[in-house]
């Protein structure tokens, strides 16, 4: 919570939303808690993560198992703070491509859940994590937007699309930039609300910890400044998040007294090693640096546009 905390601060200070991810109600008790007790709350997204809590498995076709995830769906939807909200796509979980049914079931339950969104003023964007090929997911977003629903939309991520088109496909780095372009104006054209998820991808070397490709600060993989540069135009006036993960190492980060005070606190309030949690601390304190520069970098680009 002492992390959590420092993130809080540095996104009201620097002006960028929250993205917390949520795995079970319990996530959820705890993350209402600590925003209730905050004295400033920035823009929060939650992203919904799979787990046996959550299940969001909308492209199964079997009608009363596909009305008992919509139902599932509805009663968490409510229950959630913030206004956006992040959900992968969710197909078969080993197959790439939707059938018939399983798209049509699919939105059959983005309708069937868009009224209470609406209500609730709420907008679900399905992720594209490259589970499910271009074509179908682009195809949801189509049927998505025919059938007239307005709250639910696509995530874009580009750590996520650029690896797809770099090592599933298996494209050089300049055409899988270029795809990544394209496939980020196609999922605009169909017209569903878009954001997304900014960060860059090195494919060739896992993050030591988390053993994902992306996540990176942008500039310090292989989309570079020139693969950014060429989606800028359409990251302009956009919902952005920076989603980077926690750097490897606290590098030769300081912490202030404050930030000191906050960290052993809350060990020594939780039985939590002190050494630990300033470790912690201190990568929290320089990842949070790099999203800041990240951010930066984007605006600059966006400036020369
Ligand atoms: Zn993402």
């Amino acid at each position: 919570m002492a992390l959590m905390k420092m993130q809080v601060r540095c996104a009201c200070r620097h002006r960028m939303g929250l993205e917390v991810g949520i795995r079970s109600q319990r996530d959820l008790e705890i993350l209402k808690n600590f925003l209730a007790g905050l004295p400033r709350v920035p823009e929060v997204s939650i992203h919904i993560r799979r787990g046996k809590d959550f299940e969001f498995y909308f492209s199964d076709d079997e009608p009363c198992r596909n009305k008992q995830y919509v139902d599932a769906a509805v009663s968490l939807l409510d229950a959630l703070p913030g206004i956006s909200v992040v959900v992968h796509d969710e197909s078969d979980p080993h197959a790439r491509t939707l059938s018939a049914s399983g798209m049509e079931a699919y939105a059959g339950a983005c309708r069937a859940i868009d009224p209470s969104l609406m209500r609730r003023g709420k907008i679900l964007y399905v992720e594209f994590s490259g589970r499910l090929v271009p074509r179908d997911y682009i195809g949801l977003m189509e049927s998505i937007r025919a059938t007239g629903i307005g709250s639910v939309g696509a995530c874009i991520d580009t750590g996520h699309v650029y690896y797809y088109y770099r090592k599933k496909v298996g494209q050089r780095r300049g055409k899988a930039v270029e795809s990544m372009s394209r496939f980020i104006g196609e999922v605009r054209a169909t017209g569903v609300p878009v954001s997304y998820h900014v960060h860059d991808c090195t494919p060739e070397s896992p993050h030591p910890r988390y053993h994902v490709f992306d996540h990176r600060p942008v500039g310090e993989g292989e989309i570079g400044l020139g693969g950014f540069r060429r989606i800028a135009g359409y990251l302009a006036g956009e919902k952005v998040t920076l989603e980077i993960l926690p750097l490897p190492d606290p590098g030769k980060n300081a912490l202030t007294d404050e930030e000191v005070g906050l960290l052993t606190g809350y060990a020594a309030s939780h039985g939590i090693d002190e050494g630990r949690e300033l470790r912690n601390g201190r990568i929290m304190k320089r990842t949070l640096e790099a999203m800041v520069e990240s951010r930066r970098i984007l605006d600059d680009l966006l400036a020369s546009l």
